[in-house]
C-alpha cells in the first residue's frame, strides 16, 4: 500500500455536499488515513467566479498512479463535472498531489502535482496534515514550501466544523 495525498476543490452547487460525496467515494476505493479541515478560498488564475472550498486527504491505495488518476476522473464525472473553462467553475476537482515519494512524469500525469508550491489553497491544508512531508523533487518540507510562498493577498479561510468527523 502506498499513501497518496489528494487535493479536493469545488465552487459549484452544494460545495460541502460535493466534498462529502467525493470523500465518500474516495473512501470506497482507497483507505482513508487523514483529512484536513475545509478552507474557503478565493479563486486564483480565473478570478471571475465563486469562492472554492478546498481540503486535502491522505489515503492508502494499491492502485498504481495511472489507475488512481482514472479512478479519480471517474469520480469527477459521477459527481457531475463537465470540463469547460480552464481553471473555471467546477463541481469537483480531484488532483493527485503525491504518491508516496514517487516521481511520475508522463503525458497527462505529473506527480508530485506541478503547482503545489504556488498554491496556498493546497499548501495550507496540506501543512495541517503533513507538515513534515518532503517534496521528492523540491527537497523541501511542506512547512518550508508554505513559509516560502509569496502571498499576494490570496484568501484561505479555515471553516472549522465543515465536514468535521468525516473520518474518525
Ligand atoms: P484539471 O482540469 O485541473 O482537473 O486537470 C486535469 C488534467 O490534469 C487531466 O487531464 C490529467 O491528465 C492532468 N493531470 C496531470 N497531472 C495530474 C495529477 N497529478 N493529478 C490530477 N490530474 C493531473
Amino acid at each position: 500500500m502506498v499513501e497518496s495525498i489528494i487535493a479536493l476543490g469545488t465552487n459549484l452547487g452544494d460545495r460541502a455536499g460535493n466534498l462529502r460525496r467525493a470523500i465518500g467515494m474516495i473512501g470506497r476505493k482507497m483507505s482513508l488515513v487523514k483529512a484536513s479541515s475545509v478552507y474557503e478560498t478565493g479563486p486564483m488564475y480565473y478570478e471571475d467566479q465563486d469562492w472554492f472550498l478546498n481540503c486535502v486527504v491522505a489515503a492508502e491505495t494499491e492502485l498504481r498512479p495511472r489507475a488512481l488518476l482514472q479512478g479519480l476522473q471517474a469520480m469527477e464525472m459521477q459527481l457531475g463535472r463537465r470540463r469547460t473553462v480552464r481553471y473555471g467553475p467546477r463541481v469537483i476537482d480531484l488532483d493527485i498531489l503525491f504518491y508516496g515519494n514517487e516521481v511520475v512524469s508522463e503525458p497527462g500525469l505529473e506527480i508530485p502535482h506541478p503547482k503545489i508550491a504556488e498554491r496556498p489553497f493546497v499548501l495550507v491544508p496540506l501543512n495541517e496534515i503533513r507538515p513534515d512531508l518532503v517534496h521528492p523533487v523540491l527537497g523541501r518540507r511542506t512547512s518550508e514550501l508554505l513559509g516560502n510562498l509569496k502571498l499576494g493577498g490570496e484568501q484561505v479561510i479555515k471553516r472549522p466544523g465543515l465536514l468535521a468527523g468525516l473520518i474518525s
